[in-house]
Parts: structure tokens; sequence; C-alpha cells
């Protein structure tokens, strides 16, 4: 019998592989992570799972750098955002929000809608805060209403990273009480994050970005002088109130119900390989350094063309994500050529124009965050460069070799 022949065109899809999700979250979970999860439910009164919660939370502790107070929620970062809001504020009150991209935008209009009124200082959508200006606002607050200066540390959107230690400095120069409310979904586990020594008073954080697990966990670090400030809101409910999640004494206490059983067991192996094998400031060394050979990716394709970095000065850029810009609707092609024909999936462009706008599709984010290394960041980079050939996008030359020599320091 005759062999079937199979013509070969170089047409042919090169998707068969491992695929790999390259956007700012959810973040590639390790197998160790996910095979910690596959298992039966546990016993969860007693025994097992109660002592390994007990160590959970000290590591939690570590990986926010605080000693204060850290509650768990069962929700992505969108619920921490509203069990932060609830535990701050009373109805009626207000918050200085210094945005920096979408997100910051979407926390403020949580806000809102419980009722706070809100004062934005819109910084852009590239660009960090200004931390003078946060310190004017909060002048201007004679009467010392504004509760709490809220601001991302990386904006997911824009890629964009504030200095949280200088924003302390400033809201400390005018004496103003108010507490330092820091969104760190995009951050924590990625960039250097020092909760106490930064001053910062509530950090926000979720499961499946930097922790490298899948959606489904929040958590809020609070300080002592936030937990006193809980005391009076008004707009704290019973299942958001962190008071028993954070300061309980009995295990159901620190769940609200049920325990997120598969999802503590995926955090004690993340915790482990994050604090005790490789170590928090090597994690933030390793994400600094691949972050780098993106920047200089971009930096030599932008070489005389309309591709564009958003964030102009690095030591304002997340390590995380990198938001940036292809014209002529570049940034949309490619996305849908790695995905289609190389099994890479970015970023979409988030905030940057609406999605009925034809600028909708110049707009792309790398997400290069969690579980990550130099083959997967060098993979993504050389895989663009090959659709952008593929697409005819004109960029300019010597990407590739940038992004080792950035990598090689
Ligand atoms: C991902 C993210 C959020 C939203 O988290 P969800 O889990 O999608 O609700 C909020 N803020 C920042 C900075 C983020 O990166």
């Amino acid at each position: 019998m005759a062999l079937p022949s199979f013509p070969i065109e170089p047409t042919m899809p090169i998707t068969t592989g491992r695929t790999y999700l390259a956007i700012p979250g959810p973040s590639v979970s390790p197998e160790r992570v996910l095979n910690a999860m596959h298992r039966s439910a546990p016993n969860i009164y007693e025994g097992e799972i109660v002592d390994m919660v007990g160590t959970l939370i000290p590591d939690l502790r570590r990986v926010a750098m605080t000693r204060q107070h850290v509650a768990i929620y069962i929700a992505n970062g969108h619920g921490a955002w509203e069990a932060a809001n609830c535990n701050m504020f009373s109805r009626g009150d207000r918050a200085l929000l210094a945005a920096t991209g979408r997100f910051g935008h979407g926390w403020a209009e949580g806000l809102q809608r419980l009722g706070v009124k809100v004062d934005i200082i819109d910084f852009g959508k590239s660009s960090p805060a200004d931390p003078q200006r946060i310190a004017d606002a909060l002048r201007a607050d004679v009467a010392r209403e504004i509760r709490a200066v809220q601001v991302t540390h990386v904006d997911t959107a824009s890629s964009a990273r504030n200095d949280l230690a200088a924003i302390r400095a400033a809201i400390d120069s005018t004496g103003h009480p108010a507490l330092l409310a820091v969104d760190a979904i995009a951050s924590l586990g990625c960039d250097e994050l020092r909760m106490d020594e930064w001053g910062i008073d509530v950090l926000v954080g979720a499961s499946q970005k930097g922790l490298m697990l899948p959606p489904g966990l929040g958590f809020i670090w609070f300080s002592d002088k936030a937990l006193e400030a809980s005391r009076r809101a008004d707009l704290v409910t019973p299942y958001w109130d962190w008071k028993p999640r954070g300061t309980g004494t009995e295990f159901w206490q620190y769940f609200g119900g049920t325990a997120p059983t598969h999802h503590l067991y995926g955090l004690r192996e993340a915790l482990t390989m994050m604090l005790d094998e490789e170590g928090l400031p090597q994690v933030w060394a390793r994400h600094h350094r691949l972050a780098k050979a993106v920047w200089a990716t971009f930096d030599a394709w932008s070489k005389d063309t309309g591709i564009a970095l958003n964030v102009a000065d690095p030591a304002s850029r997340g390590w995380s994500v990198t938001a940036a810009r292809i014209p002529d609707g570049g940034a949309g092609a490619l996305r849908r050529w790695l995905e289609a024909e190389a099994g890479v999936t970015l970023g979409i462009g988030l905030g940057m124009a609406l999605s009925t706008e034809p600028a909708y599709q110049d707009f792309l984010r790398v997400g290069h965050m969690g579980h990550v290394n130099a083959h997967m960041t060098l993979g993504v980079l050389a895989t663009m460069e090959a659709g952008m050939q593929a697409l005819g996008i004109e960029h300019g030359p010597g990407a590739l070799e940038a992004a080792a020599g950035a990598l090689v320091g």
C-alpha cells in the first residue's frame, strides 16, 4: 500500500508545543504549584490545613516586607480593592487618588460607587505620580478630611511605576494623617516592595500575578494605624471586614467560611519557592533583568519607526509588565499573528484608546511577571520579531542582540 504523500508547505502553522500566556496576569503557574493543588480536599476543621495556614501567615508578611496584619479573601483583585475600600471609609468620606493609568481610575470608580468622594489627580497614561502634587493636595485639605491617599504601585495598563517611598515622604512633609493605600497587585513578588520601610498602611495584592497562582485569592496587608481607622469605617460589611481575617484567633475567621483549600496549598508551594529557595531579592532582581531585556528590544525596534515604549524613563517602568505602541494597527496585527501562528498570547492595550477606535490596535502589553525566566522572555521577544517580519511591520534592527546584551548586563 502506498503511503499518502504529505506536501510540506512553508506556511504551515508552527503552534504545536507549549503555549505561553505572556499577559500581565494570570501569569504562568509553576508545575510545582499546580501539583500541590492537585489533591483531594482536606479536613477543613482541624489538622494539617490549620497547621499549614499557620505557616502561610508569617510568609505572607515576608513577601510584603511587613510585620503587620494580613487578611486573605476568596476574591480577585477587584474584590480585594473593594475590601480595602470598605475597611478604610465611611460613606461621604474623602479619598485622594493619584491615577497613573486605567487601574487607578478603576479603583477610584469603585470608591465612588461606595459613596466615597474621590479627589483624582490624573498623572496621565505614561508617567508616574508627582509626589509634590500629592503633598499640595493634602496641604490644601486644611480640614483634614482626606482619609487615605490611594495609588497603584505599578499600573498594569500603563506599566508606570510609582516611587512609593517618595510619596510617603511627601505625605509626611505635610503632617497630614491620611493613610497610604497601595494597589500592588501587579508588582507584589516582582518589583521591589517594602511595606513597612516605605510606610504603607494598606497594601492590596492578588494571587494570579507575581504570586504565580491561578486567580481566586485577594490579599490585604494593613498597618496598626489602618486597623485603628477601620474601627470607625461604616462601609465595612461582615464578610469584607479585615479584623477577624487579620486579627482573629479561630481558624474559620481567616476565611469567613470554608477555606480556599486548594489555592492555599498552591500558595504554600509558591511562597516556599519565592522566599526560601530563590529568595525575594533574587526574585526582584530576576524581574528587573528580564524587564531590561524587554526594554532594550523595544528601544532597538523603535529606532526611526513609530514603535515606542509607553513610559520613557526606565526608572518609572514596572518590572513585571511593559506597555508599548506599534503604530498603524501593528500591535493588534502582531498579537493576532503571535496567537494564531506561534502559540504566544500578548496582552491587549488597556485604557490607551477606546476599543472602538482604530488607535486601539496600536497598543499592546508584554507580561513578564511571576514564573518567568530568560528563555521565556527571549522567546516572546524573538517571536515578536518574527511576527514583525511576517507582517512587514517596520522595526529597527539589532533588537535581539540588544535583548541578549541587556540580560548579560
Ligand atoms: C490585575 C490588576 C487588578 C485587577 O485584578 P483582577 O484580579 O483582575 O480583579 C487591579 N490592579 C492592578 C494593578 C492589577 O494588575
